[in-house]
C-alpha cells in the first residue's frame, strides 16, 4: 500500500461495519492515536478546530463577561469563540523573537487588569505557522496566577517545543484538520488535555449534551460538534504521514532560505533554539525596497498563490472595540510579511521557478 493509501482502508472499514454515523471505531481510534502521537492523556475529536477552541473555553469555565487574553496576530478563528461565549477578548502583541505572543506584553496586560481588580479567565496562546510561542515564560506568567492556558495549535501539529509537542504544554491543546492545514480530513478538529474528566465533558457537550437516559433529556446546552466516523477514518490515514509531511515542509523552507535568505532586507520567520517547527508555511518579513505586494503580484502573474501574514485582530473592524496591549510588532509583521507557496505537492521545478521570480525582483 502506498504511504497515502490508508485513508481508503479506514473509510472502507467504516462502511463495512455500518459505522458511517458519528461515533464508531475510527473516532475512538483517531483520538487514541493522536493523543499517543503528541503525548496527551485524552482527546476529543470534533467537527473543527474552531469548535475545539469553543469547547476549550467552555471547559475552562469562560462565560459571559469574562476576560480572555489572546494574541492579536492570528487567524480570526482563534478569537471568535471568545465572542460565542459572550466573553471579552483582550488582544496581546507579538514579539520579533517568536512572532507569537510577547511574554512582556502579556505580563503588562495582567498588571493592567490587576490594577482594575480583574483577571482573565483563560489565556489563549497560538503557535503561528508552526512556530512555537515562548512557552516557559508564558506558562510561568499564567501559572503564578492560576489562569488556564489554551494552546491554539491549529497550525502547529507536529511542532515541538523543547522536545514536547505543542498543544501538550498548557491545559488544553487544539488541532485543526481543515483543508489548508498540515494534515487534513477536509474538515475537523481535536481538543486534547491531560484532564480526562474535562475531555469526557467536552464529548458530552459536543453530542448535544444528551443525558444518559433512554428518552431525550438535556440538562445542559448542547452542541453538534462531534467528528464523524468517516472523517476520523481520513484523519487516521493522514496521521500516519504527518512526519513525512513535516520533513517535506522543512525541505521547502530550507530551500527558500538557502536561495533567497541572503537577499537584502529578507528576514525568514524565526526558528528558536527550543523549537522544531512543522514548517506549515514558509514565511518571511521584508525591510528593504521590495515589498510583500511585489512578491505576491510577481507570483500571481505566473498563477502562483502566496499570501500576506494574518491581519492582526486589533486591526479588524469586527474586533475594533476591544482592548489591545502592546506596540506595533503584529502590525509590522502583517504589513511586511509574506507566506510563500508551501504545498508539499510542489516539485523541485516549481520551487526553482518561484525563487527565480522572487530573485528577479532584486535585480
Ligand atoms: C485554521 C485555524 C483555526 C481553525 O480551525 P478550523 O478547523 O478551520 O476551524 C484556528 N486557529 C488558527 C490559528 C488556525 O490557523
Amino acid at each position: 500500500m502506498s504511504d497515502e493509501g490508508y485513508e481508503m482502508q479506514y473509510i472502507k472499514e467504516a462502511f463495512d461495519t455500518n459505522w458511517i454515523a458519528p461515533l464508531g471505531n475510527n473516532v475512538d481510534e483517531f483520538e487514541n492515536e493522536l493523543a499517543a502521537k503528541v503525548g496527551a492523556k485524552s482527546a476529543a475529536a470534533l467537527s473543527s478546530g474552531t469548535a475545539a477552541i469553543h469547547l476549550a473555553l467552555k471547559a475552562a469555565e469562560v462565560g459571559e463577561g469574562d476576560i480572555v487574553f489572546c494574541p492579536s496576530l492570528t487567524f480570526s478563528a482563534t478569537a471568535n469563540p471568545i465572542i460565542y461565549q459572550k466573553a471579552i477578548p483582550v488582544f496581546i502583541d507579538s514579539d520579533y523573537k517568536t512572532w507569537n505572543m510577547d511574554p512582556e506584553a502579556l505580563e503588562k496586560a495582567f498588571e493592567k487588569y490587576e490594577s482594575m481588580d480583574k483577571r482573565p479567565k483563560a489565556v489563549i496562546v497560538v503557535h503561528l505557522y508552526g512556530l512555537s510561542a515562548n512557552m516557559d515564560k508564558i506558562l510561568e506568567i499564567c501559572r503564578k496566577r492560576c489562569v488556564p492556558v489554551i494552546e491554539d495549535s491549529a497550525e502547529s501539529l507536529g511542532s515541538l517545543y523543547k522536545g514536547r509537542h505543542t498543544g501538550t504544554l498548557g491545559d488544553y491543546g487544539v488541532f485543526s484538520f481543515n483543508g489548508n492545514k498540515i494534515i487534513t480530513t477536509s474538515g475537523g478538529g481535536m481538543l486534547i488535555s491531560n484532564n480526562q474528566e474535562k475531555i469526557a465533558k467536552v464529548r458530552f457537550w459536543a453530542t448535544q449534551s444528551r443525558d444518559p437516559a433512554r428518552h431525550y433529556q438535556h440538562s445542559e446546552l448542547g452542541f453538534n460538534y462531534r467528528m464523524s466516523n468517516i472523517v476520523a477514518g481520513i484523519g487516521r490515514g493522514q496521521l500516519k504521514i504527518l512526519d513525512q509531511r513535516v520533513a517535506k515542509k522543512k525541505n521547502i523552507f530550507e530551500f527558500y532560505k538557502r536561495e533567497i535568505g541572503g537577499l537584502e532586507g529578507v528576514q525568514f520567520m524565526p526558528i528558536n533554539e527550543w523549537n522544531e517547527p512543522n514548517y506549515w508555511l514558509s514565511c518571511l518579513a521584508l525591510s528593504g525596497r521590495v515589498k510583500p505586494l511585489d512578491i505576491m503580484e510577481a507570483l500571481e502573474e505566473e498563477n502562483i498563490e502566496s499570501r500576506p501574514i494574518w491581519k492582526p485582530m486589533h486591526m479588524q473592524p469586527f474586533f475594533a472595540e476591544y482592548d489591545y496591549v502592546g506596540g506595533h510588532v503584529s502590525r509590522n509583521l502583517f504589513e511586511n510579511g509574506v507566506c510563500l507557496p508551501s504545498d508539499t505537492k510542489m516539485e523541485d521545478g516549481d520551487l526553482e521557478k518561484i525563487v527565480r521570480i522572487i530573485k528577479g525582483l532584486w535585480n
